[in-house]
């Protein structure tokens, strides 16, 4: 029997109505998706509270006792059905705004009912709105300890397929099932990792008996869901590997060494050596190398990619650097512009406001390989931008590329170059491996010797007049300071005009000292120009938008100031910091909000002031904000619907099921063993007609 070919409008209780209801608000079309929805809350209803105990914190509860007298308030759209409610302890009002005949038809005064619901201050009184009412002795879910909720939407609710009846469609049919529902994991597999059988786990997690049996049947469909997911894309990965070739790099040559040993100007960390060797060994396998880069701000990324570019440079090819803003890309032709000095690399920069000629002079260098390394921003990847022999593309500050750009790169020559992404927003572990699960990662975990700590301050408002004493202060030492206003999209003009307002106001506090400002709304030039002011020490202190996000460097600035910091996200802020603290001295990331701030805000900026460390502050902000806001999922491009697994709480489930995963795929890649049919068959229903996203990086 296949239950996901089963429509749901033949069960009982369901019919064509309610199932295109299910079809429309829920997604659930077939058996199997109907038994698949599982409920997202279990309500322990094996006690009742005492009214005097209600306080506002608490959850769902239960309380029993007598509806003294019914009242109504208000009028017309206003009106109000009221139920004094009492248990003997004390009273509490329950409250209705519609269905007023209905509930005075239905209950009386008087009657003893079981009253369920979430209490919420009003004024001075507690009161329970549209609670669910039952009879004590009908009351089949009294004393059950665990009762399931599932998320209803407001149409369903208005037409009657609430949690509970929803719940009342599921229990007969897992009845009808007798058990015999197909088991989706193979025996070995269910055995090896302790998993329960299917139908006792689906049993328990829509209609638990205790709640160790409910965990059990959770962390099977949590495992089921993850591990699904992991053989999905490994299985990708490791097809990919097979089919696709790469180039060679069988030497590290000339250009290599005589700019490690003539021009580095420091000690490689051993982060950096590590991942230089982890890098080496991908070019040597004639496979195409498809690598995640994740390493903290000023943790050394862009030596790394020299150097590696100068692999594929002494091996005859070409090398690509690509950039997200132009002042990144810029500032990357300058630095390494500056180290190759005399080391007989021909490098050239791309971007938007290249102009025609001199982008006419690149195309034909590209094109006949006089030109060895191509820095830019997206104008890399036009169409009529042709490599004689494209080796490696090197993507920086990844989570601004989405997925289409990174194919086109791709396309730039018959083997695909080898491919690397760096990111500086360090992606917590569970979401690599479910969004990068086919990228192989690098990580840097070690700052260059001599940083000092960046100090992270919280300031209010009504404290500014000694901030600006501190920051003086500062500038007197010789530093310079970055100060920096919120982008809304909404209303860029007005984000102007704050940014605006902001620079009179820093030249009047700053009279005697020099102010820059750039946004993106800028002309290049004039940017540039801004920029150079500040880069070079003629301007103290610059102005910007958060365009300096990412990438800029500027050693001798050690103040990072950010205004209405409650804006930000905690990757963003931590982005932000990331541009002090890259000189020897002491360095300072002031975050400024308002006088009054949200809870959220304040752990917010707790994070932050407690630690430097990226990886940790992901993990946070994913906690905090769930895996769909975080920066770098959205444009992963892989469709991923969990409906049981949590990525931000989840991550050992994760790490087991992928483990579980590479061993299979070891043993059996293609999935094409006997004992392996299943996990084939299980793959092609759950991904079998999504977009192929495998060929991209
Ligand atoms: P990011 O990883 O943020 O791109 P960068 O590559 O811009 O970091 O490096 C930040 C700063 O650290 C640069 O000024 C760079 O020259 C310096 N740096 C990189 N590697 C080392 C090292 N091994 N020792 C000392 N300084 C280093
Ligand atoms: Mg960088």
């Amino acid at each position: 029997m296949d239950y996901s070919g089963r429509d749901i409008k033949y069960l009982k209780g369901v019919g064509p109505q309610r199932a295109l209801l299910l079809n429309k608000e829920l997604n659930i079309r077939s058996v199997e998706d109907l038994l698949y929805y599982f409920p997202y809350k279990y309500v322990d209803r094996s006690r009742f509270y005492r009214i005097k105990e209600i306080n506002g914190q608490m959850p769902y509860i239960q309380i029993r006792g007598r509806i003294e007298y019914f009242s109504t308030t208000g009028e017309g759209r206003n009106k109000r059905l009221i139920a004094e409610f009492s248990d003997g302890t004390d009273t509490i009002e329950l409250v209705w705004f519609k269905g007023i005949k209905f509930i005075t038809n239905k209950y009386r005064p008087g009657e003893e009912y079981i009253v369920f619901g979430k209490p919420t201050l009003f004024g001075s009184h507690y009161n329970i709105a549209h609670p669910e009412i039952e009879t004590v002795t009908e009351n089949s879910l009294y004393g059950k300890a665990l009762q399931p909720s599932y998320n209803t939407t407001e149409r369903m609710k208005s037409s009657f397929l609430t949690s509970k009846n929803l719940h009342k469609i599921i229990l007969p049919l897992l009845e009808s099932l007798n058990r015999e529902y197909p088991e989706t994991l193979p025996m070995a597999l269910r055995k090896k990792a302790n998993l329960m059988e299917i139908n006792e786990a689906l049993w328990q997690i829509h209609n638990p008996t205790s709640p160790v049996s409910l965990r059990e049947a959770q962390y099977r469909f949590k495992f089921e869901e993850l591990f699904y997911l992991q053989l999905n894309i490994l299985q990708r990965s490791v097809l990919r590997k097979e089919k696709i070739q790469g180039h060679v790099f069988t030497k590290v040559g000339n250009l290599f060494y005589s700019f490690y040993e003539k021009k580095l100007p420091f000690e490689l960390t051993n982060a950096q050596k590590r991942v230089i060797k982890e890098i080496r060994n991908d070019f040597r396998t004639g496979k195409q190398m498809n690598r995640l880069l994740q390493g903290d701000v000023g943790s050394g990324k862009t030596l790394v990619a020299l150097m590696i570019m100068l692999i594929a440079i002494d091996n005859g090819f070409q090398a690509a650097l690509m950039a997200p803003t132009e002042i990144l890309a810029t500032q990357h032709f300058e630095t390494l512009s500056t180290l190759l000095d005399g080391i007989g690399v021909n490098v050239a920069l791309l971007t938007g406001s290249t102009k025609k000629k001199e982008r006419e002079i690149i195309h034909t260098g590209l094109r006949n390989g006089d030109i060895h390394l191509l820095i830019g921003t997206h104008a890399l990847i036009e169409d009529e931008v042709l490599f004689q022999h494209l080796g490696l593309a090197i993507i920086d500050e990844q989570h601004r590329f989405g997925v289409a750009q990174r194919a086109r790169l791709w396309n730039k020559g018959t083997v695909a170059p080898h491919v690397l992404v760096m990111t500086a927003t360090p992606i917590p572990r569970t979401l690599a491996m479910t969004f990068y699960g086919d990228l192989d990662v690098s990580v840097i975990d070690e700052l260059p010797p001599g940083r000092k700590p960046i100090q992270t301050i919280h300031v209010f408002d009504g404290q500014r007049a000694g901030l600006y004493r501190s920051i003086r202060k500062q500038i007197e030492l010789g530093r310079q300071v970055y100060i920096v206003y919120p982008l809304i999209k909404e209303s860029e003009n007005l984000d102007y005009k704050n940014l605006e307002d902001g620079f009179e106001h820093i030249k009047e506090i700053f009279p005697d000292y020099q102010v820059s400002m750039i946004h993106g709304k800028m002309k290049p030039a004039e940017k540039e120009l801004q920029m150079a002011r500040f880069v070079e020490g003629s301007a103290q202190i610059l102005l910007a938008t958060t365009v300096i996000e990412v990438g800029v460097n500027v050693p001798n600035a050690s103040v990072m100031l950010i205004e209405n910091a409650e804006r930000f996200g905690l990757s963003q802020l931590h982005q932000l910091r990331g541009r002090v603290g890259r000189g020897a001295e002491q360095s300072y990331c002031i975050l400024v909000t308002s006088d009054s701030i949200s809870e959220e805000t304040r752990k917010r900026i707790e994070v932050m002031t407690s630690t430097n460390d990226g990886f940790e502050i992901a993990e946070a902000d994913l906690k905090m904000r769930g895996p769909g806001d975080l920066e770098g999922t959205q444009q992963s491009g892989i469709p991923i619907n969990l409906h049981i697994a949590n990525l931000a709480k989840d991550g050992q489930v994760l790490q087991y099921a992928r483990d579980i995963a590479t061993e299979i795929l070891a043993a059996d890649p293609q999935l094409s063993l006997q004992s392996n049919a299943l996990l084939r068959k299980r793959l092609n229903d759950l991904f079998g007609k999504e977009v192929e996203w495998g060929q991209i990086s």
